[in-house]
């Protein structure tokens, strides 16, 4: 028996995915930039993939860059609009962004430029009057602004619109790194006031190692990854076709479930599992309970447990969850995010990330609720009696 509630890690492909990549594998395993007739059938996988993708964004397929996931988006937009917006010096983000943009912006901070970190508020929302005086404050220095647009950790649906018009109202481009929005949330990259956006295929069902960067028409950011003509001069290298094909599926998917009943199935589904284990154990707390967020994220912590010892022993019972973001677990360090949040670190360190997915099963849901709540009772009398 295995319940998987990590889809903010990552998520399962299903079989139309898996089966497209493998098709692209095996009869599209021309070079796309190839004139010959093999080479012209997986430029065509591509492009049909890419209509896909940008109907599920709303944007135009000019707009979209295929990278090879978040990270390197990330680090593309970040550099590339620091490059394009030459000598500006500032760079404005919140202390609550996934490592592939903290850690960027760490590096570039040590190289001279000027990092201005926003405030977030009890509920891990960003603080709009701090935006807007920061960038009146720091006027013509400023290069971007990146914030990004839901939480790894806590679901947070950040205010996209409102930030995204500060932005414009101070003439700075917006950078928002989608990953964890991407195929979750109905997105019009049309109608917002968002720049340049990040995302990755395997946060939405498809395959690893694929993803993308949105850049609005006409909008400029120097490329990162130099050599052939690629993506209209803006990413070399050749592209990876079965995970772009696998993606296109995966967005055709996603558009699917946007559209249906799904999203609200998933959310009670959430909504039962926080209720439960509250119910269970005293003393629990869902971190950013009031907050606006996404339907599939529940991060509940049970203090004073630690949450690595939880993880361990939900693992041996089936299990599969996080401790703060993945790419952080196996650190006994609290998580940044809950940390910026002012969570109190006995309950930071007890904190648990839950997230369902749109496969997730009501009876999944049920057998969770039997077995974390016991498995809560074993950690608690594993403590020492003082503890
Ligand atoms: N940005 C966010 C918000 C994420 O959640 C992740 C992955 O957890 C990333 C970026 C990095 O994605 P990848 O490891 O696929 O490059």
């Amino acid at each position: 028996m295995q319940i998987y509630l990590d889809n903010n890690a990552t998520t399962q492909p299903p079989e139309e995915v898996i089966e497209a990549a493998c098709q692209a594998m095996r009869e599209h395993w021309g070079n796309p930039s190839s004139v010959h007739r093999l080479g012209q059938q997986a430029k065509h996988c591509i492009e049909l993939a890419r209509e896909k993708i940008c109907a599920l964004l709303h944007c135009r397929e000019r707009e979209l860059v295929f990278t090879s996931g978040a990270t390197e988006s990330n680090n593309a937009a970040m550099i590339g609009l620091l490059e394009a917006r030459t000598p500006r010096k500032t760079i404005f983000t919140t202390g609550i962004e996934h490592s592939a943009i903290r850690e960027p912006c760490v590096r570039l901070a040590e190289r001279g430029y000027n990092l201005v970190i926003l405030p977030v508020d009890t509920s891990g929302l960003v603080d709009l009057d701090a935006l807007h005086d920061a960038l009146t404050k720091h006027g013509d220095d400023v290069a971007f602004v990146s914030i990004h647009y839901i939480n790894n950790e806590i679901g947070v649906i950040q205010p996209l619109e409102q930030i995204g018009n500060i932005c414009r109202d101070a003439g700075v481009p917006y950078f928002s790194d989608m990953t964890q929005a991407v195929g979750k949330v109905p997105i019009n990259l049309n109608s917002l006031p968002v720049d340049v956006a990040s995302f990755a295929s395997h946060k939405f069902h498809g395959p690893k190692g694929s993803g993308g960067l949105y850049i609005r028409s006409r909008f400029k950011i120097v490329p990162q990854q130099i050599g052939g003509p690629h993506e209209r001069d803006r990413r070399a290298g050749t592209e990876n076709t079965p995970g772009i094909a696998g993606m296109g599926v995966a967005a055709d998917l996603a558009q699917k479930f946007l559209a249906s009943s799904g999203p609200k199935r998933c959310e009670a589904l959430r909504d039962k599992l926080e209720r439960g284990l509250l119910e269970a154990y005293e003393g629990a707390v869902v971190n950013a309970a009031d907050a606006p967020r996404i339907w599939n994220t529940c991060n509940i912590a049970f203090p004073p447990l630690l949450s690595e010892a939880i993880l361990i022993l939900l693992s041996e019972k089936g299990i599969c969850a996080a401790a703060g973001s993945a790419c952080s677990s196996g650190s006994m360090e609290p998580s940044t995010v809950l940390a910026q949040m002012g969570v109190p670190r006995e309950v930071a360190m007890a904190s648990l990330r839950l997230s369902l997915c749109r496969y997730t099963t009501e009876q999944e849901i049920d057998t969770a609720l039997q077995i974390i709540p016991t498995t809560l009772e074993r950690v608690q009398s594993s403590m020492p009696a003082n503890a």
